[in-house]
C-alpha cells in the first residue's frame, strides 16, 4: 500500500467569540483620546483584561497605572471597562483629573441596580469573585451595605441585618450555571430576596458559553484565547473541562503546545470577550502548520449590540 493519506483535522470556530461591544468601546475610547490629545493618556487598571490589547495601546502612548496617585494633576485618565467605585471618581475630581469613563454600560447597569437596592434599604448580596476589578467597583457603590457571595456554600452561611430586605446581583462575566446555582442557594436562605437569576451576566458572556457548549461534545480539544486574568475566558475553559473535554487557556499562538494536538482530530478554537480576533486567526494558523485542516464556523447567535461612545468622543 502507498503512503497514508493525511487525515484532515477539523477546526470548529464557535461563534460568537472574541471582542464584545463593551471591549470595543473601551479600546476605542483610549484610541480616540490618543488621536485627539496625543500621549500620554493615563488608564487606571488594564483597559480590558488582555495583555496584547494593553501592550498595543502602551506602544501608542497609553500609560497604565493601578492607582490615581500615579497620575499627574489635571492629566487625562480613563477608567477601565470593569468600572470603578464612586470613591475613585470622587478622588479623580478632587485631584482635578480629566476623567473619561470606559465602564461597560452593562457593568454600569449593575452599579445602578446596587445603588437602587441600597437606597431602598436592602442589603446587596453580590455574586462574584473576590478581588476581580469589576467586583471591587460594584462593592464600592454601597460599601457599607454590600456583601460578597463567592459560592453556594457561602450563600447558606450569610448573616444580614434584615432577612426581609435583601437583593442579589452578580458580576457580569461568571458562569451562567454557577450563578443560577448560587442564586438558588440565596433564595432558599432568604425566601424574600429580590434578584433575577443570571440576568446580570452580560449577553457576550452567555453567548460565548452557549457557543462552546454547542460544540464541546464533538471536540477532542478546546483552545480558549484569553489572558489569565480574564474572567469570562476562564469560565469558557471550565465549561469545556466540566463537559469532559480537554481545554486550555492560551494567551496567543505561541502558547499552544504542539503535543496537545496529537490525537486531536477535532479542535474548537474560541476567545474571551477581551481577546482580539487576530489572535484566533494566529492560533488557527499554528494548528494548520501541524497538518491539513478544515475550518468550520459554528454560530449559535448573532451579536448586533453596539454602545455609544461618551458624548465628548462622538463624531468623526
Ligand atoms: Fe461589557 Fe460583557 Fe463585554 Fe464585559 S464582557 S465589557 S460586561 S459586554
Amino acid at each position: 500500500s502507498g503512503p497514508a493519506v493525511p487525515r484532515m483535522r477539523r477546526v470548529l470556530l464557535p461563534a460568537p467569540r472574541s471582542f464584545c461591544a463593551g471591549v470595543e468601546r473601551a479600546i476605542e475610547i483610549v484610541e480616540r483620546l490618543l488621536e485627539r490629545h496625543g500621549p500620554p493618556v493615563y488608564v487606571r487598571n488594564q483597559i480590558v483584561h488582555n495583555a496584547h490589547v494593553v501592550a498595543d495601546l502602551e506602544a501608542r502612548g497609553a500609560v497604565f497605572v493601578s492607582e490615581l496617585d500615579e497620575v499627574p494633576e489635571h492629566a487625562l485618565v480613563v477608567f477601565s471597562a470593569h468600572g470603578v467605585a464612586p470613591a475613585v471618581e470622587a478622588e479623580a475630581a478632587r485631584r482635578g483629573l480629566d476623567a473619561v469613563d470606559a465602564t461597560c454600560p452593562l457593568v454600569a447597569k449593575v452599579h445602578a441596580e446596587a445603588r437602587r437596592a441600597a437606597d431602598s434599604g436592602d442589603t446587596v448580596l453580590l455574586i462574584g469573585h473576590e478581588g476581580h476589578e469589576e467586583v471591587v467597583g460594584t462593592m464600592g457603590v454601597a460599601p457599607g451595605r454590600t456583601l460578597l457571595v463567592p459560592s453556594a456554600a457561602e450563600a447558606a452561611a450569610l448573616r444580614v441585618e434584615d432577612e426581609e430586605r435583601v437583593t442579589y446581583l452578580s458580576q457580569t462575566t461568571l458562569s451562567v450555571s454557577e450563578v443560577e446555582e448560587i442564586a438558588a442557594a440565596l433564595r432558599s436562605r432568604f425566601p424574600r430576596i429580590r434578584g433575577q437569576g443570571a440576568e446580570d451576566i452580560c449577553y457576550a458572556t452567555s453567548n460565548r458559553q452557549a457557543a462552546v457548549a454547542a460544540v464541546v461534545a464533538e471536540a477532542d480539544l478546546v483552545l480558549v484565547v484569553g489572558s489569565a486574568n480574564s474572567s469570562n475566558s476562564n469560565r469558557l475553559v471550565e465549561l469545556a473541562v466540566a463537559s469532559g473535554t480537554a481545554a486550555h487557556l492560551v494567551e496567543d499562538a505561541a502558547a499552544v503546545d504542539p503535543s496537545w494536538l496529537e490525537g486531536a482530530a477535532v479542535v474548537a478554537v474560541t476567545a474571551g470577550a477581551s481577546a482580539p480576533p487576530r489572535l484566533v486567526d494566529e492560533v488557527v494558523a499554528v494548528i494548520a502548520a501541524a497538518g491539513p485542516i478544515e475550518v468550520v464556523e459554528r454560530p449559535v447567535a448573532e451579536e448586533t449590540q453596539e454602545f455609544l461612545l461618551p458624548q465628548r468622543l462622538r463624531g468623526a
